[in-house]
């Protein structure tokens, strides 16, 4: 088989860029798993939110809202999102954070506690507990099975083949073409790779003899519990510290939550620890009049991180051909529409819209060869 464009990975980044370059260019995405969204895509708190976010990863939200608010005709049948809010709670210690963060986003509401309690009624305040918060009231919740589903479905409308259970294992360079090497011993012809390939973003690299780019896989884990007894806590917003040791929010009539940890790990199906369950409720738990009893469900997944903690979209310096789209850390599903956009404009050489570019996202802002010229 030979294709324009391989790309590596069937997470949001994969099926995203997927979704866009198949307009202009014969496609192909190659996912190990047996079915897409299965790693970090299929595990995220699914949580829109400018205030956690920064630099390119923040521009690329912002470019993303209007997507994700109303995404254009024909891409799915149903909405994609459900505005809840976000309240970022703060100490005393912490309280010159809210101002920092107030002014970086216009919409954005300092409330004191009463306003808080009125929302959230199990927040712990008062001294050494949480004395001032911060409300983003136009955070919202994604539908990420929907989005997957919206961009398989543009992929197969486009023409493109999503391909499952074809994990890559070797990539050549052989005159103007790569050779993909398959598990099942099978081969790929392509002019282009597109290395979406998450956490194992580095693995692909060095199996195609590119330099790595030295990404860090961190697990998160997700704990869900019963909210208060007597308490709806379904209409509640997302609830999180503005320096990040905790968060909460609504799902499916109970309450999800982490500690918002970062814990290193190699590449691989994340599994929750004992100990970061633990602390998730643990922290939940200090921040609140919660009593976590019971833990209904929990998982981790891997956020990959590249070093400077902003995604990378661009050539390789080193190897004809070869696409990097990784390093989404926290961000992959708030910021994919524009950084699919962005990211397939660079993979067929053509400049990025004017919007982009005054927004501050350059083609050498997402290049990994930034990493190299320091
Ligand atoms: C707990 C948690 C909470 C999060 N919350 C949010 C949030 O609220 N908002 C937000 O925007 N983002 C959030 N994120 C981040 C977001 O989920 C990620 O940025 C995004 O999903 C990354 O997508 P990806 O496609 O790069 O990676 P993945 O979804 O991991 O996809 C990579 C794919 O590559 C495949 N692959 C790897 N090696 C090979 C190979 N050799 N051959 C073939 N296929 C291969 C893998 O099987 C995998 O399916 C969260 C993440 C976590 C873990």
């Amino acid at each position: 088989m030979k294709v324009d464009f391989c790309i590596i990975g069937g997470g949001i980044a994969g099926l995203s860029i997927a979704s866009e370059l198949a307009r202009h260019a014969d496609v192909l995405v190659l996912e190990r798993e047996a079915d897409p969204a299965f790693h970090t895509t299929g595990r995220s708190a699914a949580l829109y939110s400018e205030l956690t976010a920064q630099s390119t990863a923040l521009a690329l939200s912002r470019l993303s809202r209007p997507f994700l608010l109303k995404p254009p005709a024909g891409f799915c049948d149903h909405p994609l999102h459900n505005i809840i809010g976000c309240i970022f709670t703060a100490s005393d210690d912490e309280a010159g954070h809210i101002q920092t963060l107030a002014a970086k986003l216009e919409c954005a509401e300092v409330l004191d506690i009463d306003q808080m309690l009125a929302r959230v009624p199990v927040l712990r305040t008062g001294e050494q507990h949480i004395t001032s918060g911060l409300l983003e009231k136009e955070a919202f919740r994604i539908d990420v099975g929907a989005l997957v589903q919206a961009y398989r479905r543009q992929i197969r409308r486009n023409g493109a083949t999503l391909r499952c259970g074809a994990e890559v294992m070797g990539l050549m360079r052989e005159k103007e073409a790569w050779w993909v090497a398959l598990a099942d011993g099978d081969s790929v012809s392509a002019r282009r790779i597109v290395n979406a390939a998450g956490a194992w973003g580095d693995v692909i690299a060095t199996r195609a003899n590119v330099a790595a780019l030295g990404l860090s896989p961190l697990r998160r884990t997700m704990i869900v519990f019963d909210g208060p007894p007597a308490l709806d806590c379904s209409q509640w917003p997302a609830v999180g510290s503005i320096t990040g040791a905790y968060y909460f929010l609504p799902e499916a009539g109970r309450l999800m939550g982490s500690s918002a940890d970062e814990v290193a790990s190699p590449p691989c199906d994340a599994q929750p620890e004992e100990y970061d369950i633990a602390l998730a409720a643990h922290n939940i738990e200090s921040a609140t009049t919660l009593e976590i009893r019971q833990i209904r469900h929990k998982w981790a997944g891997l956020r990959t991180f590249a070093p400077d903690r902003q995604v990378v979209a661009g050539y390789a310096g080193d190897s004809p051909g070869f696409f990097w789209f990784v390093g989404q850390g926290g961000f992959g599903i708030q910021t994919a529409p524009a950084a699919a956009r962005a990211a397939a404009l660079l993979a067929m050489e053509e400049p990025l819209p004017p919007a982009y570019e005054h927004a501050g996202v350059t083609a050498a802002t997402l290049s990994p060869q930034r990493f190299t010229t320091l």
